[in-house]
């Protein structure tokens, strides 16, 4: 499928270079230099979240892919919130003692909390506190949206939880298989007023049923956790066009510690490295110039795009195309733009056997795009 986006990008922007189409498409489907790329930044580096030594680990490995293929490539810093994790335990002490698989949420703090009582308050909406006394208590949110309710953010929750006396918060996750899930707490790198865990859908079940039967549970957390402000960094890549307008191909490179982060967004970021590899071993000179960008601290707020868009906001941007895990790519979302749908349309006409042919104009927010796009 990687090949199938690789093929698909460099279609895309080389269509006014007159190229041969076949050249491209045995370019793109005769190698695997992001393969290769990435493997090296999974294996090597791992996990890359914003301000890690491995973010910076991976960072390296993927300039020094770049420089070895030819390409130069720079570092754009900036400033922002940085969420450090560390470490971090939910124990359960009563009706016995277990240390929970708990994972703090982005922009947790430290806290130390003693014989915390817990209550259950369904999905913690405002509505769900009715009756309950949860001050100076840890309480347990589903996540699971009653039907006919808006969706309320991890965020919303909390500050509810917050303003209703509780000391912690500790979400349900909704994935089965002993998976803890890696997210925000908010979008805008605050310390949390209180501190937010995820724990397993089993092991928060437990409490849940516990506590909905009636038993006392009463916890001890820890958190080391904490948010400061630092400088980190975006990777560019550039290809000088005839015209100074710029067409911005990017995709985060930053992942979730917890993983390796292969798909989310390993994926994006190998697919935009052999689409510049390709692009510079055709000697394409294209009419834009086509700037790659690998994005730092989307997964913890967006930064790395946001910053980008601040720092070139004299730059004449023609069109941004976001990569964030385009692994099952069958498409092209113009998310509103719709006058170009022709021109895309005419890029998938090239996409042979391929099936391009689901073609969306949906808006959506929360990835790369969204700063290029409001
Ligand atoms: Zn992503």
């Amino acid at each position: 499928m990687k090949k199938l986006f690789t093929l698909f990008f460099l279609i895309s922007v080389t269509l006014s270079a007159q190229l041969n189409i076949e050249t491209l498409t045995g370019k793109a489907l005769a190698n695997s230099y992001g393969y290769h790329m990435l493997e090296k930044v999974c294996d090597l580096a791992g996990g890359r979240l914003m301000g890690t030594p491995q973010n910076e680990l991976g960072f390296e490995i993927l300039k020094k892919h770049l420089s070895d293929n030819g390409l130069s490539s720079y570092y754009e810093e900036f400033t922002s919130p940085i969420w450090y994790r560390g470490e971090d335990k939910v124990v359960m002490t009563t009706p016995c003692k277990k240390e929970l698989r708990a994972s703090a949420l982005a922009y947790s703090s430290p806290a130390k909390i003693e014989r915390g009582e817990v209550v259950y308050v369904l999905s913690g909406y405002e509505v769900d506190y009715e009756g309950i006394d949860v001050s100076g208590k840890i309480v347990v949110i589903s996540q699971t949206r009653p039907k006919g309710r808006e969706e309320m953010l991890r965020g919303e929750a909390i500050k509810i939880a917050f303003n209703k006396g509780a000391v912690a918060a500790l979400f349900i996750n909704e994935a089965t298989g002993g998976k803890v899930l890696c997210g925000v707490g908010n979008f805008k790198g605050n310390p949390l007023q209180i501190p937010a865990f995820s724990l397993t859908f089993e092991e928060g079940s437990k409490l849940k049923r516990l506590l909905e039967n009636g038993e006392k549970v009463v916890m001890d957390i820890t958190s080391n956790s904490f948010v400061k402000t630092g400088v980190s960094k975006n990777l560019v890549c550039t290809f000088e066009g005839t015209k100074r307008e710029k067409i911005v191909i990017g995709a985060h490179f930053d992942s979730w510690d917890l993983g390796d982060g292969a798909a989310d967004n390993g994926h994006g970021s190998a697919v935009i490295f052999e689409a510049a590899v390709l692009l510079n071993q055709l000697g394409i000179k294209p009419e834009r110039t086509i700037e790659f960008v690998w994005f730092n601290g989307e997964e913890t707020g967006l930064w790395g795009s946001k910053k980008y868009v601040e720092q070139h906001k004299n730059d004449s941007i023609f069109a941004m195309f976001n990569l964030d895990m385009p692994g099952k790519v069958n498409g092209y979302n113009v998310m509103g733009f719709d006058h170009l749908m022709p021109a895309i349309k005419e890029i998938t006409a090239k996409s042979g056997t391929y099936d391009l042919s689901t073609l969306m104009s949906t808006a959506w927010t929360n990835s790369d795009h969204m700063f290029f796009y409001v």
